[in-house]
């Protein structure tokens, strides 16, 4: 991979880079329009499939993760991507074993012992929200973002505001670090009844598809609270919003947050321009959200 981007380097080309954990769907596809956007004709479009390890706490779905990569590269295809970059877990962190059970060797060879020791660690943006409630999640995020930055050498990333704590996370990592880098943060895609598109909601089956709407009616109160009554208190807001959340029966909030939407700082007061990000368990799911109010 990187000896390709090196290459169109050589030649003068832009290259424009999404990076995914697959079973896409139209929001990634729009990031890759902006990608294009982005570099031109005559850019190159990478698109990356991996499902990081690293970013999965123990107790989380990372052996169950959805996937189909036929379907993905027809999708991509049909997009204009140029390449999709699909790394093996072997590759991209030198056979070692997060943890070693993961690690499918042909003819049951023995995982080899690690020898990936190096991580990044952003220190204040991940303290709060997807940072609190999944510890070491932003530590495996910035590590292979860092690591598909040096090997797919981007000039423009694209992210989602989808994920807001992750974007910005990324943007502060790129200015400390000095990648050469621009990211750009495209907005969120929904699905009709305003539920963000994403990967997981092929968990929700039966009717958690409907309850799953539970996130963007809490946003929406939460919205016109603040339009009919500016400053208002958000310890108050955050009562209503989990009230409204566990209207359904299935539905647990695990956190929401009113903050600044460049430092992420929490505010006690939530004025138009606050944004808003929330977790809520749907059955077994976790699914987030944000928007500005
Ligand atoms: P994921 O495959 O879930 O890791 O997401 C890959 C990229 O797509 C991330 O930058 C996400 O923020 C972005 N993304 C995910 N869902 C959406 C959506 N509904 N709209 C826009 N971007 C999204």
């Amino acid at each position: 991979m990187q000896k390709l981007a090196r290459r169109w380097k050589r030649a003068g080309k832009s290259i424009g880079f999404v990076p995914t954990m697959g079973y896409l769907h139209a929001g990634h596809l729009s990031l890759v329009q902006r990608a294009r956007r982005a570099v031109g004709k005559s850019g190159i479009v990478v698109v990356s499939i991996y499902v990081n390890p690293t970013q999965f706490g123990p107790k989380e779905d990372f052996s169950k993760y959805p996937h189909d990569l036929k379907r993905d590269l027809k999708l991509c295809r049909a997009a204009g991507v140029d390449v999709v970059f699909t790394p093996g877990d072997k590759e991209m962190y030198s056979g070692m074993g997060v943890p070693p059970v993961r690690f499918k060797f042909a003819g049951g060879t023995p995982a080899p012992l690690t020898q990936f020791s190096t991580y990044i660690v952003e220190e204040k943006l991940s303290q709060t929200m997807e940072g609190a409630s999944r510890p070491t999640h932003f530590r495996g995020v910035t590590t292979v973002v860092a690591k598909l930055f040096n090997l797919v050498l981007p000039d423009v990333a694209v992210f989602g505001a989808k994920d807001w704590q992750q974007a910005a996370i990324i943007k502060r990592m790129v200015a400390d670090l000095n990648f050469p880098v621009r990211i750009i943060v495209a907005p969120t895609l929904r699905e009709r009844d305003g539920l963000a598109m994403s990967s997981r909601n092929k968990y929700l089956v039966g009717n958690l598809r409907r309850q799953a709407t539970a996130l963007w009616c809490a946003i929406q109160m939460a919205r016109a609270t603040v339009k009919k009554s500016n400053a208002f208190p958000a310890a108050k807001l955050k009562t209503a919003v989990k009230k409204l959340a566990e209207c359904e029966p299935d539905a647990k909030l695990d956190y929401v947050e009113f903050f600044e939407p460049d430092t992420l700082r929490p505010v006690s007061k939530v004025t138009r321009g606050t944004h808003v990000a929330l977790a809520v368990f749907v059955g077994r799911t976790r699914l987030i959200d944000n928007t500005k109010l």
